[in-house]
């Protein structure tokens, strides 16, 4: 029997989730059945400024929504993923697509991580077409401005939402 085989299929899913959309349990939910262990990588992301929670409260909360899949685990990402995959052991990298526009950009950094490291391979899932329109981003702003948006996020965004300030 080959070394391969007998690894522990592992993938990295990387992101800022700040906060933490049903679009990304989702790609989570179905990540954790194709593979024997997943680490979401919860990255600070320096080009998104003013996050809304830090690093720990989007751990707390990745913990939160994911309690009920033991193959699930939450990390801070510190650096270059393709090296944090490596340094987890991880062979895979998943990243959700919603449209077009998601594309071109995760196709760079498919690339240029493939080019980084050629044995971790990217694989992508398409976003449930219930999930297609929703981004951390805009849900933030939905919620800024007091809007309801109880049906686009689990409880556990819910509740960290409820311990912050609209302005903050
Ligand atoms: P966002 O783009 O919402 O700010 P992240 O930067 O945290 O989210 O994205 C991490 C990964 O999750 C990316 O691959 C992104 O395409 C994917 N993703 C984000 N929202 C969704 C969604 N609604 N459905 C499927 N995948 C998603």
């Amino acid at each position: 029997m080959t070394l391969v085989s007998t690894q522990a299929r592992t993938a990295v899913y990387p992101g800022s989730f700040d906060l933490l959309t049903n679009g990304h349990l989702d790609i989570i939910e179905r990540s954790q059945k194709l593979f024997d262990r997943l680490i979401v990588a919860v990255g600070s992301n320096a080009t998104k400024a003013s996050p809304l929670f830090s690093v720990e409260e989007r751990l707390d909360v990745l913990r939160e929504a994911t309690d009920q899949w033991a193959n699930v685990e939450a990390a801070e990402l510190q650096g270059l993923t393709v090296e944090f995959a490596a340094a987890k052991k991880a062979q895979f990298i998943i990243r959700g697509l919603r449209a077009i526009s998601d594309y071109e950009f995760e196709l760079q950094l498919a690339l240029m991580n493939h080019r980084l490291n050629k044995n971790i391979e990217t694989i992508f899932l398409a976003a449930d077409p219930t999930n297609i329109f929703v981004s951390s981003r805009v849900i933030r702003d939905v919620w800024r401005h007091g809007g309801d948006i109880s049906e686009f996020v689990p409880t556990a965004t819910l509740k960290a939402l409820e311990r912050k300030s609209k302005t903050a």
